[in-house]
């Protein structure tokens, strides 16, 4: 049986059976008894699945990573400590010293981060494109170490809508993947892999959890990509992995398991980025009602947006979903139904002025957090970018009097109102 996103969300990856707990338990236990060493010793050689040690893996995290990879439409999914700790994963499940990524420049902060600075010392060259640019554009960032193409579905803080399709048939035209961070549009909203997405990543922290209870992050494989196609480029999941006696992974586990079972098996065994079964509880609680607050995020978003587009205070507005932007026929595309519920816009008077409507602002609060059910914003020339001067935030894409505002679940007319006294207050 397969049910709609809006069932999974909240039923998904759990079923109890008779006598057992509704909720999904919490399993607070960093460990689990066997009987014999020869029982236990099967689950070190990966012969047969069970729970040994919560740094590999937990029966509570697995339930939500089974729950996501069915909102998502994957084959295996994992639980990560944070969302850096997704993208670190599954890029460098694939890709290690002397490879080469080709990845969006629209794309989170921490992320880039990431990729050019820490993963560049450890060997792995990246290459940013324009996220619109064109294939020809795309081709000519390859070569022949290229392991994965990257990108978001929404950029954060951009808000770029990624053509998910180009960027995939692109990949797969170089035998490579596409991974993409599905944390601004949820599954609710697009799911990648339904457009040739291979990978999906995922913050938590943002609307999936939705309360600002808990960070955490999660991969989720969609099973379709073929690395046997090319088993000298993916060596790591093709040809006999000596730390864990020789196992082969698409051989042992198929296409739909090799991924998630290396990034388990190896890398959460010797990095660690293990999520907390309470914070994996509270996850679910968010994931149970993500698509009542998804639909309430975007509209409350578009009804922000649409204020701003008509108020002569305001100099720009950025909303992908909102009639006029650059992106809005891609994101009609993609999410006909709501991209996120992030905002930004410009203020009229340049920094001083967004400074001051920061000041102004009562229900609103200053968080460098996004997507959270409480409204929050952020004016990054005056938080996160202030050590950076008025031509250094343009050349970072950011300009100085950007403030990206994250709609929470809030009556929109209080949010609209907010904003209208804080600019009155300029
Ligand atoms: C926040 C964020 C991340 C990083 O996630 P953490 O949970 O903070 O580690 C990655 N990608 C996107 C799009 C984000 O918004």
């Amino acid at each position: 049986m397969s049910y709609k996103i809006e069932t999974k969300c909240v039923q998904g990856g759990y079923t109890p059976k008779n006598g057992e707990p509704r909720q999904i338990p919490i399993i607070q236990s960093t460990t689990f008894k066997y009987e014999s060493s020869p029982e236990m010793a099967k689950l070190f050689d990966l012969e047969a699945s069970g729970y040994f040690y919560s740094r590999l893996q937990n029966p509570t995290c697995d339930f939500v990573a089974g729950k996501i990879c069915e909102m998502e439409g994957g084959s295996a999914a994992m639980l990560t400590s944070s969302g850096q700790a997704a993208s670190f994963y599954a890029v460098f499940n694939i890709a290690s010293c002397g490879d080469h990524v080709v990845a969006s420049s629209a794309i989170y902060g921490g992320t880039y981060n990431l990729f050019a600075v820490t993963m560049s010392r450890m060997g792995i060259e990246f290459t940013f494109v324009s996220p619109d640019a064109s294939e020809e554009e795309l081709n000519a960032a390859f070569r022949p170490n290229t392991k994965a193409v990257f990108g978001e579905t929404v950029a954060n803080p951009a808000l770029n809508v990624l053509d998910i399709e180009k960027f995939a048939k692109v990949a797969h035209s170089h035998g490579v993947p596409l991974i993409i961070d599905n944390t601004f549009a949820t599954p609710v909203n697009c799911r990648p892999i339904e457009w040739g997405a291979d990978i999906v990543t995922h913050s938590t922290t943002k609307y999936m959890d939705g309360h600002g209870a808990a960070v955490g992050g999660c991969i989720v494989d969609s099973g379709k990509f073929d690395w046997t196609k090319y088993p000298e480029k993916f060596a790591g999941l093709c040809t006999p992995d000596d730390s864990y006696h020789g196992v082969t992974y698409t051989e042992r586990f198929g296409l739909a398991g090799a991924y998630i079972t290396k990034a388990t098996a190896q890398l959460m065994r010797d990095l660690g980025s293990v999520q907390s079964p309470q914070s994996a509880f509270l996850l679910n609680m968010g994931l149970e009602s993500l698509h009542v607050r998804m639909k309430r995020h975007c509209e409350n978003a578009l009804a922000v947006a649409t204020f701003l587009k008509n108020d002569d205070r305001i100099e720009w507005v950025r909303y992908p979903s909102l009639e006029g932007d650059k992106y809005y026929d891609l994101a009609q595309k993609y999410m006909p139904n709501g991209s996120c519920g992030v905002v930004s816009f410009g203020v009229k008077g340049g920094r001083a002025a967004a400074e001051k409507f920061m000041a102004g602002l009562k229900l609103a609060a200053i968080e460098t957090h996004v997507a959270d059910a409480r409204t929050c914003c952020l004016h990054p020339a005056s938080a996160t970018h202030r050590q950076m001067t008025d031509a250094e935030l343009e050349a970072a894409g950011v300009s100085p009097d950007l403030v990206r505002f994250s709609c929470g679940i809030e009556n929109a007319d209080d949010l609209i109102a907010d904003i209208s006294q804080a600019l009155d207050n300029i």
